[in-house]
């Protein structure tokens, strides 16, 4: 039987409307109820007595409403609290709900409750702040509530814990036996994972602490695995392609690198040697570059054109900004006038004329161009290279899986560099990027970067504003961040376009000051950039625009406003664009509402570290991997249970798996995978595109 095609509907239990509701917290098969897995346990099995509860810690215990009542708060208009005595013999509890009067009906003298909180002590009494609370009943399901490791769903205000727990033993009690594993018995025992019922049975009812850890682990590895198969297969796929053999040796390439300004970092000089390497098989490149902002990734990007030029291929060059492709279209020319021989560069953008368009076009067909830098504007079909050999994809966080794989497809198999200067820790790569090789250059040119970051509450704005006056008597530039263009009174807060104004007819009157934001128009966005590289402006108010990649190495002093709307990995990238100059030590000062626990928390990591690889892993800590990355790219927040930043080790295991059983049968036709084909057929519907050869 397929669990998975079989509704919700038909448990008894669930009518029409529960179903609705169930159906909105996309629980729509029995397979998806049975995944709804608990967000924590408490053990029943024995409670500590009252008198034995600690101040500040949460505690479950069992104990009789011995009275309530209701008033109303004298601080708040309006507020209503509800209190409920407890006692379970030994002392009294307090328990207190604001503002939910409704909640008055279950506590009737005698009741007999389970309650789960922080105890705190409040005016010399114990006291539970809106603790979550069962009551117990005295029927004959008791032993699915108390008396055993209680499993504790997270679930809307209709459904009860209670009710939930009796749904899922129900469904174990009547599908279990139906339930095959897809997990291929090899696997299962080569590392001790449990099978899928037992697995099923202990996370929602663990018959003790240990099988619950062993059913949490079972259910991890299975995640990690179904993840990890597309990508064995993409990566197999990719090398199974004929490559292109670029000639690494011979050419012009050590007479390039003499001609450079600098000296090329170790770490430059390593991820060169990797590229090198792949660039010479003959199987495509797949490789990441990630390079904390400043690394100096670009001239990396730009050695691995010259090993594709030397031999006669084309590159394409695609960021995801006008301004950024200029910026770099700039440098490959300047790079490559000092070789001694001719180098053709374009650049392709969409506002450029139509007749340029055009002759770029036909140029990049003929092959006259060797390498194009451009935005999306690359993708469009009348972009024809005449022999493609290498794409290069910077910021490629800014563009869509699909975007991303379509420029690849305008050559025969050309080798691929991705960069991306959003740090990811490793296992998280693991995770996303296992079809991929990774590189790192984890080497700034000019040492550590000397910013100094300092964090001002809303009300101290002046005196960031002093420090960045001081900052631009001594000759430097200032920006000036803005999370909105427009402020809203919904968002309540100030926009970069009204403070522009107001610190123009104000605070920095006697500065020269420009704004810039994506709204305005590409050519106006390059003037003022201009303008500012050239001194003519000290102070430039911008919105996340200037996120990506502009050098501009005069500035030493970013204000960062509601600092604490952005992300950490965002505020870090912002935080790059100063302290790029060698000597001076530059300011990156924040302000933000410091009132809520967790963006300060955000925030002080920001001042205590300037590595964005120790950022990035502070951000996941804190804000999970699914928030991190935005939702919609990689599906990482499909993993309910598993945690590639805390189960590294068993995602290692997941990962050779995975590329194992793909190398022993990459088109699942044994019959011990006939039940995997169909799971990752269900999991992903593009997995049967992926199984064609080809
Ligand atoms: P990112 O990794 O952020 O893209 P860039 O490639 O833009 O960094 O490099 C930042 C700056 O450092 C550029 O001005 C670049 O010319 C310079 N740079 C790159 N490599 C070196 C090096 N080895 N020594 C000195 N400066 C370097
Ligand atoms: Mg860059």
């Amino acid at each position: 039987m397929k669990l998975n095609e079989v509704s919700v509907r038909y448990i008894k239990g669930i009518g029409p409307k529960k179903l609705k509701e169930f159906q909105k917290h996309g629980i729509n098969t029995v397979e998806d109820l049975l995944y709804y897995f608990p967000h924590r346990y408490e053990d029943r099995r024995n409670f500590l007595s009252i008198s034995q509860l600690k101040e500040g810690q949460s505690y479950t215990v069992k104990a009789k409403v011995i009275a309530r009542g209701e008033r109303r708060s004298f601080r708040k208009k309006g507020f209503r609290i509800l209190e409920v005595v407890v006692s379970d013999g030994t002392q009294k509890l307090f328990c207190v709900w604001f503002n939910q009067p409704y909640l008055k009906e279950y506590f009737k003298a005698q009741t007999e409750l389970i309650l789960y909180g922080k105890v705190e002590i409040y005016a010399g009494r114990l006291q539970m702040n809106s603790p979550e609370f069962e009551i117990v009943e005295k029927d004959s399901s008791i032993s699915l509530h108390i008396g055993r490791i209680t499993p504790i769903y997270t679930l809307p205000k209709t459904i009860s814990q209670r009710r939930f727990r009796q749904l899922i033993r129900f469904t174990l009690d009547k599908y279990i036996t139906k339930i095959n594993d897809f997990l291929p018995y090899d696997i299962r025992s080569r590392h001790n994972l449990l099978n899928i019922a037992k697995a099923l049975i202990n996370i929602h009812f663990p018959e003790e602490i240990n099988l619950q850890k062993e059913a949490h682990r079972r259910l991890s590895f299975e995640e990690f695995f179904i993840f990890q198969i597309p990508l064995a297969l993409r990566k197999l796929k990719n090398k199974l392609k004929p490559g292109i053999i670029h000639k690494t040796e011979g050419g012009f390439l050590e007479e390039f690198i003499l001609t450079l300004p600098f000296r090329l970092t170790s770490a430059q000089q390593r991820v060169i040697t990797e590229i090198k390497e792949d660039m010479a098989k003959a199987q495509p490149m797949h490789r990441l570059l990630q390079g904390d902002v400043g690394s100096g990734k670009t001239i990396v990007a730009i050695i691995a054109s010259v090993i594709a030029i030397q031999g006669n291929y084309q590159v394409a060059f695609m960021v995801p900004t006008e301004i950024l492709a200029k910026q770099h279209f700039l440098v490959i020319k300047e790079r490559f006038s000092k070789l001694n021989r001719a180098i053709n560069s374009a650049l392709l953008i969409s506002s450029l004329q139509k007749k340029e368009k055009e002759r770029v076009y036909r140029q990049i067909k003929e092959g006259k161009i060797d390498i194009v830098v451009g935005t999306h504007a690359l993708l469009e079909e009348e972009v024809q290279f005449r022999n493609l050999g290498l794409v290069i994809i910077d910021e490629q966080h800014k563009f869509g899986v699909g975007q991303r794989a379509l420029l690849p497809k305008k050559g025969i198999n050309p080798d691929v560099l991705i960069m991306t200067a959003t740090p990811i820790p490793r296992s998280l790569a693991i995770t996303i990027y296992g079809d991929m090789d990774f590189s790192v250059l984890d080497e700034l040119p000019y040492g550590p970067r000397s910013v100094k970051t300092l964090l001002f509450s809303i009300e101290e704005a002046n005196k960031a504003y002093v420090l960045a006056k001081e900052e631009i008597r001594k000759g430097r530039q200032v920006f000036i961040v803005y999370p909105v263009i427009e402020g809203s009174s919904r968002c309540d807060i100030l926009g970069a376009q009204i403070m522009y104004e107001e610190f123009r007819k104000n605070e920095f009157k006697e500065f020269r000051i420009g704004l810039i934001h994506g709204r305005l128009r590409q050519a106006e966005q390059e003037k003022i950039i201009k303008k500012f590289q050239k001194h003519q402006l000290d102070i430039l108010v911008t919105t996340t625009v200037l996120e990506v990649g502009i050098d501009l190495p005069n500035a030493s002093c970013m204000i960062i406003q509601y600092a604490e709307r952005f992300g950490l990995a965002q505020l870090h990238q912002l935080r790059g664009r100063v302290g790029r100059g060698s000597n001076t030590e530059s300011l990156c000062i924040l302000i933000a509402d410091i009132q809520n626990e967790e963006s300060h928390r955000r925030l002080e990591a920001m001042m205590k570290y300037n590595d964005g690889f120790r950022i990035a892993e502070e951000d996941l800590k804190i804000r999970g991997p699914g928030e991190f990355f935005g939702k919609r790219q990689h599906g990482l927040t499909e993993l309910k249970i598993a945690n590639p930043l805390i189960q590294l080790e068993l995602l290692k295991l997941a990962k050779q798996e995975a590329f194992r059983l793909i190398h022993q049968d990459p088109q699942l036709v044994m019959p011990q995978h006939k039940l995997l084909k169909e799971k990752l057929i269900q999991r992903f519907p593009d997995y049967e595109r992926l199984m064609v050869v080809g």
